[in-house]
């Protein structure tokens, strides 16, 4: 309070000197008008028409410039909210706060953003920590280049022209492979602490080193993303996990310290050494997937992600005398609401995790109506690409994985062929007394089995 006073009367100016952007030529950058989306020129093509300023910015113009497919194109303009509206019979303003239009087009969605004001001290509510709450006033393009987070995000890329604007020397720090925060990085991450999180994320996903001066606070400014409220910090590890290069993301997560303490999951899938090659495993699957364009699902990488503490919390609790189905199911709750707190992963999402976790025991009982049950489940096929997981992992033989793909796809007299020769289920774990060490997996055991035993 009295430093935002004192602010006031001593006038300082709260955005950096007004500088001129730098106007690039297609042949300083290359990118070509046909190389973008034709819902993303059209956006552009219909507003500049109507006499609003407009630009492709963001992701999109930094991916193309790195030669990645931009994910999805964001269009930064003069026009209000409702003036983008207005342009387009197929769009739908969203947000309250700070109002952004979707824009449909063919089969694409554009974000059309009104250009925003920066968000300086003395016109911004913040909370205790200095994190920005309220962000929500319209401004000009420089201003909004300046709020911008990194120089390579707030590059303007005009489809009429091509040409690209540049306030903040982005393309240089592009083609020099460094990820700069605009203005003072303790400043920015303390205005919005997930930028630290977008930092890391951004540098692995694009090959980029974090600039030292952006890298040097993280460790010690960590701790302000427990403050980010959880479904934002759920988003932000969405899109960390589901870059494509989930493993590198972590890593790094890792290596600035982010993942201390701030994240019960990661805390969970970093120092977990029994689990390691399973979530190792289920991660690369993941990049893998998402690199080849292919469908990806939260619900079934978190349960991935989250396995090994759903097994030694059941291995306690059966070990402690409780009965196996229903101690899973605590064993559950109580591992997805650890994680509650700081990480809000939605209620459909928890469905599908547990639906997943709950189908594994079922995988053991391969008799007559039982199995037909576990083949209807809808969720079936995430079952088993779960279990098949867990084989490669070598915590079950992989035999069990290949009969449950030969019953599912077999015709009827198949299948009763294949019940008769199935092993009967493996034994059900002890009930009221200390458990014994879980049945050996084979000659595929590793240390990952040795998870599941009470330590105690
Ligand atoms: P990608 O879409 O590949 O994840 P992106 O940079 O496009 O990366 P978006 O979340 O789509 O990420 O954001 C679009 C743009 O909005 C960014 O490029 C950046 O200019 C701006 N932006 C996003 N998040 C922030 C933030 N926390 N602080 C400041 N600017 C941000
Ligand atoms: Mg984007």
């Amino acid at each position: 309070m009295i430093r935002k006073l004192l602010r006031k009367v001593f006038k300082r100016p709260a955005t950096p000197a007004r500088h001129e952007p730098a106007i690039l030529p297609v042949e300083r950058h290359g990118i070509r008008r046909e190389q973008l989306s034709p819902a993303a020129r059209k956006v552009c093509a219909v507003l500049q028409e109507k006499g609003f300023k407009a630009f492709v910015v963001g992701g999109a113009v930094r991916d193309l410039l790195i030669g990645q497919p931009p994910k999805d194109y964001d269009v930064a303009t003069s026009a209000t909210p409702e003036e983008v509206r207005a342009a387009f019979r197929r769009s739908r303003i969203i947000g309250r706060r700070f109002k952004i239009v979707h824009v449909m087009s063919g089969p694409e969605t554009i974000e059309v953003s009104t250009f925003r004001a920066s968000q300086d001290a003395e016109s911004t509510d913040t909370d205790e920590h200095g994190r920005v709450l309220r962000d929500n006033v319209f401004g000009n393009q420089q201003e909004d280049a300046t709020r911008r987070d990194f120089t390579v995000n707030a590059l303007y890329y005009d489809p009429g022209t091509e040409t690209i604007v540049d306030y903040h020397h982005g393309v240089a720090d592009i083609q020099q492979k460094t990820l700069r925060v605009i203005g003072d990085p303790r400043t920015r991450y303390r205005e919005d602490p997930v930028r630290m999180l977008r930092a890391v994320r951004l540098a692995a996903k694009l090959g980029l080193a974090i600039d030292p001066a952006a890298r040097q606070p993280i460790r010690e400014m960590g701790p302000l993303l427990e403050n980010v409220p959880a479904a934002r910090l759920f988003d932000e590890m969405l899109k960390l996990l589901f870059s494509g290069h989930s493993m590198k993301c972590l890593q790094q997560l890792r290596g600035e310290g982010l993942h201390h303490g701030l994240l019960p999951l990661l805390d969970v899938i970093l120092e977990q050494p029994m689990g390691e090659r399973f979530v190792t495993l289920a991660l690369e699957n993941t990049d893998e997937r998402v690199r080849e364009d292919k469908s990806v699902s939260p619900g079934f990488l978190f349960s991935t992600l989250l396995w090994h503490e759903v097994l030694k919390t059941w291995d306690k609790k059966k070990a402690g005398g409780d009965h196996s189905q229903p101690a899973l199911f605590e064993a559950m709750d109580e591992v997805l609401d650890a994680q509650a707190g700081k990480l809000a992963i939605t209620r459909r999402i928890a469905g599908d995790i547990k639906d997943i976790w709950a189908m594994q025991p079922r995988f053991d009982k391969r008799t007559g109506k039982a199995a037909y049950r576990v083949i209807e489940q809808p969720r079936y096929r995430a079952g088993w690409d779960f279990l098949r997981l867990r084989a490669q992992a070598g915590e079950i033989p992989m035999e069990i994985v290949d009969w449950w793909d030969d019953f599912a796809h077999a015709g009827h007299d198949e299948r009763e062929a294949l019940l008769r020769q199935a092993p009967p289920e493996a034994a059900p774990a002890a009930k009221k007394r200390r458990r014994r060490k879980r049945k050996p997996a084979g000659e595929n055991a590793t240390p990952a089995d040795d998870a599941v035993v009470d330590p105690s």
